[in-house]
């Protein structure tokens, strides 16, 4: 069996190093690039503190797609690059898994719009971690009985956006059951702007960033009497690396965007 080609974006960062570990010990993949802003030259095991493994970190994404003959582009960069670096990666007949957040409607809109022209293939994933998704699927649920809902999402103090792409996305499958809903007190006043967080379709959600966590999330609903809680914690950024290396084995089976690592599974 032929070995995906994949190559990663970011490479040096806390996600992309893991990333490459999880490629490198995958019998199905093969690390064939690496990309970053900063390293460049550098071996990738020097990266991952592992022995020389012949492949040095690149700058030019496109010069290592094309050197490396790469069909997977697997980024973990930031939301102001990913953009750029999905479209070279499409214009070049690699598919882009993204794991980097940030992406605003519009970018996602540009993607789909970008796989349906080139005839290119993309999943863009908020979160890899299988517990994560399940968070998703049972606030879906919950939602369905007991619609009053805010969700708390902590994360490490250097993530660049807030909040989340998993909170934004489980917000936004709990509106499409239970709508739009105005919650709480109609004459509630914030003495201190932002205490009540950021408000999709009437869900709060409030981002705590602190050194310590990974990535971690609350739902909590609120009935007659009662509160339920899901909550997930990714303890390690290993918690991502079987939904990324299972992105990348089936990444030929992806039609146009697809969004959501859910959709992968079986
Ligand atoms: P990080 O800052 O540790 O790493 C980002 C890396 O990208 C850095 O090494 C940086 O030098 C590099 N970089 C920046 N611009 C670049 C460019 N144009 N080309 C190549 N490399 C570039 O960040 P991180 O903690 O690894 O997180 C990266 C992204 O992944 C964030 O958006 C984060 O929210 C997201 N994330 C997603 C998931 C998921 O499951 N989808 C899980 C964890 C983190």
């Amino acid at each position: 069996m032929n070995k995906v080609k994949v190559m990663v974006s970011g490479a040096c960062g806390r996600m992309g190093q893991e990333v490459m570990r999880a490629v490198l010990n995958d019998d199905a993949l093969e690390l064939v690039g690496a990309v970053d802003v900063k390293n460049a030259g550098t071996d990738v095991g020097t990266v991952i503190g592992k022995a020389a493994v012949g492949i040095k970190i690149g700058t030019d994404l496109v010069e290592v797609i094309k050197a490396s003959h790469a069909e997977v582009m697997v980024d973990f960069t930031s939301p102001s690059s990913v953009m750029k670096n999905i479209r070279l990666a499409l214009q070049q007949g690699v598919c882009p898994i993204v794991g980097t957040t940030g992406l605003s409607t519009q970018d996602v809109a540009e993607v789909k719009e970008l796989c349906q022209k080139l005839q290119g293939r993309a999943l863009i994933a908020p979160n890899f971690a299988i517990g994560a998704i399940l968070l998703m699927q049972m606030s879906v649920q919950a939602a369905k009985y007991l619609p009053h809902v805010e969700i708390i999402e902590l994360h490490h103090d250097q993530k660049l956006d807030a909040p989340s792409g998993t909170a934004l996305r489980t917000a936004e499958l709990i509106a499409e059951v239970r709508g739009t809903l105005r919650q709480g007190h109609p004459d509630e006043k914030e003495k201190l702007p932002g205490s009540r967080g950021g408000n999709f379709a009437g869900i709060p959600i409030h981002s705590v960033r602190l050194p310590g966590y990974v990535a971690n999330q609350e739902v909590i609903f609120g009935g007659l009497g009662q509160t339920l809680t899901i909550r997930h914690d990714s303890i390690s950024r290993e918690s991502f690396m079987p939904g990324v290396t299972l992105a990348c084995r089936k990444a030929s089976s992806i039609q146009g965007l697809m969004c959501g690592l859910e959709n992968l599974l079986d």
